[in-house]
């Protein structure tokens, strides 16, 4: 997995993309401490089932897709990330 850094709020996540439409995000630490956004999200969502997201770590990424710093992963499955 790749280690990402958001612009926003600089939470890191791990990121591996498996195909166009999936993409997988694995927070390091808890998502409402460190991500402001995140935080929001969920809060005006009152707790609904849905995962919420950062919408700039999802912009953050899809720039690095764009950019090619993020491939598609070779895997078609999720593994364990871990911290470099
Ligand atoms: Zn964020």
């Amino acid at each position: 997995m790749e280690s990402v850094r958001c612009t926003h709020c600089s939470n890191r996540v791990l990121v591996e993309k498996y195909s166009e439409a999936h993409t997988s995000i694995q927070w390091l630490d808890d998502a409402d401490s460190v991500c402001p956004e995140f935080a929001r999200t969920r809060t005006a969502q009152e707790g609904r089932a849905w995962i919420p997201t950062c919408g700039r770590l999802q912009q953050t990424i899809d720039d690095l897709v764009v950019s090619g710093r993020i491939g598609l992963s070779p895997r078609s499955y999720p593994v364990p990330g871990r911290l470099e």
